[in-house]
């Protein structure tokens, strides 16, 4: 039986990588701390949302564009501590997120400029497991399924983006969060405060930033060391 490669071993080949997820803050939610690995293994990291997380606070003072704008700022912050290039946002309607046309198409043409080597995104599958999983998070895994394979390496989708000058691109790996029968185990021991540091700037979606650190401690001694975040990787040729 051969062994399962390492999370060193795996991204010791590639250069680039892709968090493809619904919201502002999703990236450092479900995998800031591995994103921290990839870009100290050297890798460069971008994010592309596809909403803004326009519906994402109870605060009645902010109309949803205000709120949209402070939530993109708030994720360039974040994405700055854990060394990320960039960040796309596509500002579609959050809580309604399809895997439309438009949607997997501006998801390729991302794809197809950037050419990641491997694309990070939400479970797809699970409805609910200790709460009820975000509509979102299910489509935008959708979207990333269906937009790495076919359509980011065959030509014959999205004639427009050839028109565009992108050619098609091979993703050669999926990382699904949380995903069902989880394979990849990534240590994220000595940058799980950094995750803390990163997350800690989506100001509107913490409430009380002092017993968030503190809810974040109490989560990582309840953990066996090494804490980790687990994946379902899937590899493609
Ligand atoms: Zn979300």
């Amino acid at each position: 039986m051969t062994e399962k490669p390492t999370f060193e071993e795996i991204v010791a080949k590639y250069s680039r990588a892709l968090v493809l997820v619904a919201h502002p803050d999703d990236p450092e939610f479900f995998c800031g701390g591995t994103v921290a690995r990839l870009t100290q293994a050297g890798l460069t990291v971008h994010y592309l949302l596809l909403t803004s997380g326009d519906k994402g606070s109870d605060d009645r003072a902010l109309s949803d564009a205000e709120l949209a704008a402070i939530r993109v700022v708030e994720q360039e912050q974040a994405a700055r501590v854990l060394g990320v290039e960039k960040v796309t946002c596509l500002n579609y309607p959050d809580g309604f997120l399809q895997p439309s046309y438009e949607v997997v198409r501006d998801a390729v043409r991302k794809i197809r400029e950037f050419k990641p080597d491997i694309v990070l995104t939400t479970d797809p599958h699970t409805l609910y497991s200790r709460g009820v999983s975000h509509h979102d998070h299910r489509a935008a895994g959708i979207v990333v399924l269906d937009a790495v394979f076919p359509a980011a390496r065959n030509h014959r989708y999205f004639p427009e983006l050839l028109a565009e000058g992108l050619e098609p691109h091979v993703v050669r790996e999926i990382w699904i969060s949380r995903g069902q029968d989880p394979d990849l185990e990534v240590d994220i021991s000595a940058v799980f405060d950094l995750r803390t540091e990163a997350l800690l700037h989506h100001k509107t979606q913490i409430r009380n930033p002092e017993e968030f650190v503190k809810r974040m401690e109490n989560y990582r001694r309840a953990q066996p060391e090494p804490v980790t975040e687990r994946f379902r990787r899937l590899t493609l040729g």
